[in-house]
């Protein structure tokens, strides 16, 4: 390092693999914004479960070691590369990429990925719109291609993704039904926008819910737990529904069967493979969601930067989801 360099507090994985690879390090160069850059003292970032597959290895995306995890921040902007415009040093930001990473107390990002964050959101609420609202958008308008008035079941509604499912279907004019394993998760999916609230750990809910939507079934599925849920999807599909793998840990047998005489559709999603117009029509909806104030992200969780192990841990062996997890930097 050279001397005289400004160092900061930041998380580095030096190896992957478990969550205590990340390592809480004092003397990680702060990084300097280049072209089109910026550099953005960050207050908050949100933590996703993806950050807990690219850090053990195993994820389709592998990134060169040692690196910073996290894309979804919050905070200031500390300083301008130059042929930026439009931003000055203190303006509140959030971002849904960074280029060095977003577990750190400072953080650059291209500026074609950092946007204004209103004086109405928090910065762990502007945390928390990243990944999660992209992808809630992306399931629903790209993959499902829901319309107003269809019914959605977001199964798993009460974590990152979910919640933001839930306010999107609902300022879109949906029906939306929602799943949540404990009261306080199921509370803040009904204070989120859901019609009405099953419990995913209670045996026969499946059935509640079926008996709840009758012989038309659901439109739509966001379908957070593929691996455990995808057999019942199909039996709680209407003719012509659709269900939107989003998350899914491990393989789960059905039957092809059940997806004929009602012409199911199982359709796979990746927010990573979203055109670049798709980003921007996304962003479009998002910002006027912001604007016009249903887009309001929950937090469930905060952590210290110096915890983030303890929130990867926590993230994947959960005891119940309550909105979005975030890292605080202080
Ligand atoms: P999260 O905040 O950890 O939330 C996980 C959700 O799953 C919670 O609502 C949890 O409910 C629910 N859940 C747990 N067991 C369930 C079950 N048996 N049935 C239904 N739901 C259940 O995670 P997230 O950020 O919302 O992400 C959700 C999933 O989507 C993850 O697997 C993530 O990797 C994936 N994802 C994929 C993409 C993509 O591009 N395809 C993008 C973002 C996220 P309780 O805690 O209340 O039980």
């Amino acid at each position: 390092m050279a001397s005289g360099q400004k160092v900061m507090n930041a998380i580095r994985v030096l190896e992957f693999g478990g969550p205590e690879v990340l390592r809480f390090q004092h003397d990680v160069p702060i990084p300097e914004a280049k072209d089109n850059q910026i550099l953005i003292k960050v207050h908050a970032c949100g933590v996703n479960p993806v950050e807990t597959y690219i850090r053990s290895g195993t994820y389709s995306r592998v990134p060169t070691l040692p690196y910073t995890p996290g894309s979804d921040v919050a905070g200031v902007v500390e300083a301008l590369g130059r042929g930026v415009d439009g931003f000055k040093k203190g303006d509140r930001v959030f971002t849904t990429k960074t280029i060095t990473g977003g577990y750190a107390e400072y953080t650059v990002a291209s500026v074609h990925t950092v946007f204004p964050l209103p004086e109405t959101l928090s910065f762990s609420q502007g945390a928390a719109l990243g990944i999660p609202y992209f992808t809630a958008f992306r399931a629903l308008f790209h993959k499902a291609q829901a319309r107003p008035g269809e019914t959605v079941l977001v199964h798993g509604a009460s974590g990152g993704v979910g919640i933001a499912t839930c306010q999107i279907a609902r300022a879109y004019g949906l029906k939306v039904l929602g799943t949540a394993g404990t009261d306080q998760g199921r509370k803040v999916v009904l204070k989120s926008g859901a019609h009405k609230i099953f419990n995913h750990r209670e045996a026969g809910y499946v059935d509640r819910i079926q008996k709840y939507v009758g012989e038309n079934g659901v439109n739509v599925i966001i379908e957070m737990v593929s691996n455990v849920n995808l057999h019942n999807d199909l039996h709680l599909l209407s003719y012509g529904g659709r269900v939107i793998i989003v998350g899914s840990r491990g393989p789960i047998e059905i039957n092809p069967r059940d997806t004929m005489k009602k012409e199911i559709s199982i359709i796979g999603m990746s927010l990573y493979s979203s055109s670049k117009e798709d980003f921007m029509e996304t962003l479009s909806a998002l910002l006027a969601g912001i604007e016009s104030g249903w887009l309001q992200p929950v937090i469930g969780s905060h952590y210290l930067l110096e915890n983030a192990a303890k929130a990867h841990e926590d993230i994947i062996k959960s005891a119940g989801a309550a909105g979005k997890m975030v890292l605080l930097m202080a």
